[in-house]
């Protein structure tokens, strides 16, 4: 029995099952490998304009603290339930160790559509959601992060609230933050920028050069929009993009800076344009060089994975092929080169490293310094996947998550069993 249950946490566990055979892993040592070794749910009671109290419910999720504290984002998703929220903070546990961060994985979240609620009631929310964390959580603990349905301003709310309970200002407790708030430059921007460079690094692998080359991007988020707009400027083409309310196709290109003005001035794709709509379920399978999934987990299944015409597969968000869909993607390694989702979309942690240590000393760092730093940890990472991946003629995804999860496994192998 299990309170993590649900597509996405048997697509985490699936995963896990195959890495745990290639690694040879004895059945006993797996369970303290994947279960999370703590799972929180809060009741959140918030006062609405309309003079109603609303409950909603909160999540906190950490993996294992057997590296340090741990890590991760914090979603707000209609649909979110603790078994998504474990998932994702697997995942994370993965994407550290393979980034050779000195954390542990974390996610958590509230059920919630924050685009339904006003201003005050997702500050509301977002304060009461925190405050309910704050015996759980700590910069030496677990740091928090955005994800998927909130930003830096979310982020400032969480701090400044942990700080009222400290009687001191805490920056480091949660990453992502406004730099005027503590944040670090190049965090904004971090995930898709990573990924746009990984999917540049895969190109060169390829022999295709980013000029006249094509891309397709789901998801005009934080990572979609910075993905697109960095694929943009190293010169490819952006032929079609999504988010939940439009879908854009033109082979001729689309105007990107036109795109991004758009989004930033009305939160949303939608309104961009009438005559360059196209359906949403055929995009991904459009032929292009970079195929970019920057929105939800589960997007790929096997069907899908048969007719993606693209070179790159760049996982900007977590989760987006299905494990029916590796297979068929194994089956085609030498037609489409994945970067999977714990590689691809790393920049984002990484730079949140960055950021907790740079509060932690107070110091800091200029943004070229922030991105060197970054693109030096993601070509190393790289590297060690396409170096493990040919040795031992295994897909890019066993490679990533066989080096993260063996990396977890040595380190509680060696502090050993307590007590
Ligand atoms: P976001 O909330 O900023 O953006 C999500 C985007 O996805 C929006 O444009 C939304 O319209 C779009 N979307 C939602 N449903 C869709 C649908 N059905 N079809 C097409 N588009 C849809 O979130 P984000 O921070 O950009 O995160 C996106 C993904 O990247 C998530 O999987 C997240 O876990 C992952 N990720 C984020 C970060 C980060 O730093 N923010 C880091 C690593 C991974």
């Amino acid at each position: 029995m299990t309170i993590y249950t649900g597509p996405v946490f048997d697509m985490a566990r699936q995963q896990f099952q195959v890495i745990a055979d290639y690694l040879e892993v004895p059945l006993d040592e797996r369970d303290r490998l994947l279960f999370p070794k703590r799972g929180i749910t809060v009741s959140c009671p918030i006062h609405m304009e309309d003079g109603r109290t609303a409950v909603f419910h909160g999540y906190r999720v950490q993996h294992h603290l057997t590296l340090g504290p741990t890590k991760g984002g914090t979603r707000f998703s209609p649909n979110l339930d603790i078994g998504e929220v474990a998932a994702l903070a697997i995942w994370m546990s993965w994407k550290c160790a393979l980034t050779n961060l000195p954390y542990g994985g974390a996610k958590g979240g509230i059920t919630v559509d924050p685009r339904a609620l006003t201003r005050r009631e997702l500050e509301s929310l977002s304060r009461r959601y925190m405050q309910e964390m704050i015996p759980f959580v700590g910069p030496h603990t677990d740091v928090m992060a955005p994800d998927m349905g909130t930003n830096e301003q979310i982020m400032a709310w969480f701090m400044d609230t942990y700080s009222m309970y400290q009687g001191r200002t805490v920056t480091e407790i949660v990453t992502g933050k406004p730099v005027a708030s503590g944040g670090t430059l190049g965090r904004r921007e971090a995930t898709g920028r990573g990924v746009a460079y990984l999917a540049n690094r895969a190109l060169e692998k390829l022999g295709i050069a980013p000029a006249g080359a094509t891309a397709i991007v789901q998801g005009f988020g934080n990572v979609g929009s910075y993905a697109a707009q960095t694929l943009h400027e190293r010169g490819l083409t952006l032929i079609g993009v999504a988010d939940h309310t439009a879908c854009y196709y033109d082979p001729r290109g689309l105007d990107v800076p036109a795109l991004l003005r758009h989004a930033a001035d009305k939160g949303e794709l939608a309104g961009f344009s009438n005559q360059l709509s196209f359906d949403p379920r055929a995009l991904l399978a459009q032929k292009c060089d970079v195929l970019v999934p920057a929105a939800l987990e589960r997007v790929i299944d096997a069907d899908l994975a048969a007719k993606l015409q693209c070179r790159v597969l760049a996982e900007g968000a977590n989760g987006p092929t299905m494990p029916e869909a590796d297979t068929v993607l194994e089956q085609r390694r030498n037609e489409i080169f994945v970067i999977p989702d714990i590689l691809c979309n790393a920049g984002g942690v990484v730079v949140s490293y960055f950021e907790w240590v740079q509060d932690l000393q107070q110091f800091f760092w200029d943004e070229a310094e922030v991105m060197s730093k970054l693109y030096h940890v993601l070509d190393r990472a790289f590297a060690q996947v396409l170096g493990r991946a040919e040795r031992d003629n295994v897909a890019h995804r066993t490679a990533a998550m066989a080096i993260g999860v063996a990396k977890v496994r040595g380190a509680k192998n060696t502090r050993g069993l307590f007590p």
